[in-house]
């Protein structure tokens, strides 16, 4: 592994041979995430291919030349040409791994993987889920000196890192931006000592032997399991849903409001977060259409009174999306109107869907018991019907789901747990 500026650039990657790049920054927790895999798998595969770092913040003309506009960005290089899909944010090692496969022959990958030695940790706690429920358990428990390590698919915030507004989160008089107060929460356990895999593959969960594996390879064994793995958007189901996803239907505000600039766009849903977005998402785009399946709006007074006055948003009551097209650049999301069954299109730039959330329960879903819709029942101490497993946050059977009661969650849990093992 090889830190290069931008001056050494032609001779490393242009006359290189096979070249995996990538653009880092400082105080970047995705690019902190990537550095233990990246160096991993230079050892694996560093034979072969040339592992190059370079400080984006120092060399920002070529950064720019090359139309790298975020860090960690990985770029893969054979004979001078760039290969293969370029890779930013939260990257996963099997992302990395899919690439690097892509330059090498058969008999060669052969070599590599026999090489993989699997590994095998051990904790006190292993928490799945760094949204604020996995967090907060996790600063709880390193403050009472217990052994942890935080898991997750992603990096770590969970979906408060993807609201553009938190205005009901305690101690602050302004509203905050989720990405930060996530990311100062997330901070706030890292620095206490909390160990981070983050944006891994969680290949198994076995509950009853209390071992999670994590990219296949590396075992992790624990004397407790917190779950906080939160929800996920439901789909509506309707055609053509699956095939538009990040190609026209987005599930996050925050995260693609602004590529509507001016445009128009479709919402569906009516309860708080579609009522609260499009309000939101009407800071950006010239019109937005709120697609709801009942009469009435199903959000709170104070986000439908702020909905009813913005003259950009319009209302269809009583409708559902029944399929959705892209023609010539646009979205066709036709509805039909569940009283007179009428179907209508609506023609716009791109549509947004929030109808309500689902648990992220599919590794254990048989194993724990679970209320009728499919959350985690838990005891008072957030124990679960397995004895040593705990779940917390939104994943839970519970009335209200918000930031505060996730975060009292994780507390209640780390400190019946720190009360065990102590
Ligand atoms: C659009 C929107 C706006 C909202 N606005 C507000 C608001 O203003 N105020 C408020 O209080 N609440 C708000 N909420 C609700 C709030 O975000 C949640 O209640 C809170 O984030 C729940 O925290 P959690 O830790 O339980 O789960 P999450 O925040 O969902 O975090 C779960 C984490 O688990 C990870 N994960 C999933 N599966 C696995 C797996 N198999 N292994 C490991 N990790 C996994 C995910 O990547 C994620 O990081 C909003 C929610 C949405 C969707």
């Amino acid at each position: 592994m090889k830190e290069i500026t931008s001056s050494e650039f032609d001779h490393e990657v242009l006359q290189g041979g096979k070249v995996i790049l990538d653009f880092y920054s400082t105080e970047c927790p995705p690019c902190e995430a990537l550095a233990s895999k990246f160096e991993d798998l230079s050892k694996l595969y560093g034979n072969d291919i040339k592992f190059l770092k370079i400080y984006r913040q120092q060399n920002r003309d070529l950064a720019e030349k090359l139309g790298v506009r975020s860090s960690p960005t990985l770029l893969f290089f054979n004979d001078g040409k760039e290969k293969g899909e370029r890779l930013t944010g939260g990257i996963k090692r099997s992302d990395i791994i899919h690439n690097l496969d892509f330059m090498l022959p058969d008999n060669k990958l052969k070599e590599i993987k026999a090489q993989i030695k699997p590994s095998v940790s051990e904790y006190d706690v292993i928490i799945l889920g760094a949204g604020p429920g996995g967090l907060t358990a996790g600063l709880y428990l390193c403050q009472s000196k217990i052994n942890t390590v935080l898991v997750d698919i992603a990096l770590p915030g969970g979906q408060v890192s993807t609201t553009h507004e938190v205005s009901n989160y305690p101690g602050f008089i302004e509203p905050q931006a989720g990405y930060l107060l996530s990311h100062n929460m997330s901070e706030q356990t890292k620095m206490c000592g909390t160990v981070y895999k983050v944006a891994v593959d969680v290949t198994r969960v076995d509950l009853e032997k209390k071992e999670i594996v994590i990219d296949e390879y590396e075992t992790i064994r624990a004397k407790k399991i917190i779950i906080a793995t939160g929800t996920t958007p439901n789909r509506t189901g309707a055609a053509g849903e699956k095939e538009l996803k990040g190609k026209g239907i987005s599930y996050c505000a925050t995260c693609d409001a602004k590529y509507f600039d001016n445009k128009e766009v479709v919402v569906i849903g009516g309860g708080n977060s579609a009522v609260e977005e499009s309000d939101f998402i009407s800071r950006f785009a010239s019109k937005v259409t709120v697609v709801h399946q009942f009469d009435k709006l199903t959000a709170n007074k104070k986000a439908q009174d702020k909905l009813f006055s913005n003259s950009k948003i319009s209302i269809i009551f009583n409708s559902e999306p029944r399929s959705f097209i892209k023609q010539e650049g646009r979205m066709v999301t036709e509805i039909e109107n569940l009283v007179s069954k009428e179907r209508l299109k609506l023609v716009s730039d791109g549509v947004f869907v929030f109808i309500g959330m689902k648990p992220n329960i599919e590794l254990f879903r048989d194993k724990l018991q679970l209320d009728q819709w499919g959350y985690i029942k838990t005891d008072e101490n957030m124990q679960t019907s397995i004895p040593d497993i705990y779940a917390v946050g939104d994943v839970i059977s519970k009335k209200y789901r918000q930031i505060t009661t996730a975060v009292a969650d994780g507390t209640i849990a780390a400190m019946a747990i720190a009360k065990e093992l102590n």
